[in-house]
């Protein structure tokens, strides 16, 4: 083969959208084929996630007429930083800029030795949450293998790079209906030759797509499942999510009853509206029926307009009441309060659709 003359319309092929496995051997055809050891391919491989490269040119250790002929059969993307802000309490919020000038958002969070990047899985979301800054923008298109594992990759390569330990799926977008991506993606984050996270500091949140619950479940690692429920029956969840007129809560609990891990419920607060003592009740059955862990979420108030959110107070009572029940709860710490941190919130500001948000007065407000 001549490749070194294909035409300038044959795709070179993205290292990133591959798993560790699946690049190693792409390249260890590549380098038998140029007549390199196969060892090349392992030094390559590191550089894609270990010790990530920020373009083939940075990998030192080939020699260069090598790093030539790599950029020349072989794609390094790469993610632009369109915006990076910092809130006083250390949280950081990054919005990426696409090839194709969609626009994502990751958020780390510092949290004593620990940083959770909270990742985008699609650009918009199709799900329409009423209460969703993201829901609001709408549905764009579902992210690649590369642009979703990239954004912990990119963390890698700041200067100084910032160490990422935990993962959760609580950007943008509905991770279990890019099911084709973040399957891979999921390899990348946590396979050792890859970005080494432990199954169980990875989180993937979903509203409770059901193919998607059992395809995550039939993996043999730990990853863990978080279920947005909102509203503990069918009435007030089809308000606040339109996808329960799909996936009907009692179904959700069956799969979350059936999956091999503990689940947690998410559970954001709404004055008024999911917040009463009778939805205290019916939510403690629903956790009782399938053991799950309810994570209070207080009501970023930068999402989608006409919520309030519900009052420390009774947030504080809320989790009594669950704990009477003897579901084990937890209300999340708000963090990034001065930078809009929520999901879709920073696209939201740059598309100009609304002006930056306030913090409320007890700061309760949510990271994602
Ligand atoms: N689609 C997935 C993951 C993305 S959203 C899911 O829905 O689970 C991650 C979490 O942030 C979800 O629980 C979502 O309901 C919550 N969320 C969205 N907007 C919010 C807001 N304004 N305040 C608090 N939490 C919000």
């Amino acid at each position: 083969m001549t490749d070194t003359n294909a035409a300038p319309t044959t795709p070179k092929r993205n290292l990133l959208d591959l798993t560790p496995e699946a690049a190693r051997e792409r390249l260890r055809e590549f380098f038998a084929g140029i007549g390199e050891p196969s060892y090349r391919a392992n030094q390559v491989v590191r550089h894609l996630w270990q010790t990530p490269a920020a373009s083939f040119d940075a990998m030192t250790d080939l020699p260069k007429r090598l790093r030539e002929v790599l950029a020349e059969h072989f794609d390094l993307p790469r993610l632009e930083i369109a915006a990076r802000q910092t809130s006083t309490d250390g949280t950081e919020k990054f919005l990426f800029r696409l090839h194709d000038n969609e626009a994502i958002e990751t958020v780390a969070i510092p949290e004593g030795d620990r940083l959770t990047l909270c990742i985008s899985s699609q650009a918009g979301c199709a799900l329409q949450c009423a209460f969703c800054a993201t829901g609001a923008m709408g549905f764009s298109r579902n992210l690649t293998v590369f642009e979703i594992a990239g954004q912990v990759r990119e963390m890698r390569l700041l200067d100084p790079p910032i160490k990422v330990t935990n993962i959760v799926f609580m950007g943008m977008g509905e991770p279990l209906m890019n099911w084709k991506a973040v399957d891979p993606a999921l390899t990348i984050l946590n396979d050792a030759n890859g970005l080494g996270i432990g199954a169980r500091h990875i989180t993937i949140s979903t509203v409770g797509v059901l193919p998607g619950i059992v395809a995550l479940g039939e993996r043999p690692e730990q990853f863990r499942l978080a279920i947005s429920i909102h509203a503990p029956n069918d009435g007030l969840r089809r308000e606040l999510m339109p996808i329960n007129t799909k996936y009907p809560l009692a179904d959700v609990i069956e799969a979350a009853k059936v999956f091999d891990r503990r689940v947690t419920f998410e559970y954001v607060m709404l004055g008024g509206v999911n917040d009463g003592e009778e939805h205290a009740i019916q939510l403690a059955r629903l956790a009782n029926e399938c053991r799950a862990f309810v994570n209070l979420i207080p009501l970023h108030p930068g999402g989608a307009q006409g919520f309030t959110p519900s009052t420390p107070d009774r947030i504080r009572d809320f989790a009594r009441e669950l704990r009477a029940d003897d579901v084990e709860v937890a209300v999340r710490k708000s963090r990034g309060v001065d930078i809009a941190a929520a999901c879709g919130q920073l696209r939201v500001e740059r598309l100009g659709r609304r002006p930056p948000r306030r913090p409320n007065h007890d700061g309760d407000v949510q990271v994602a």
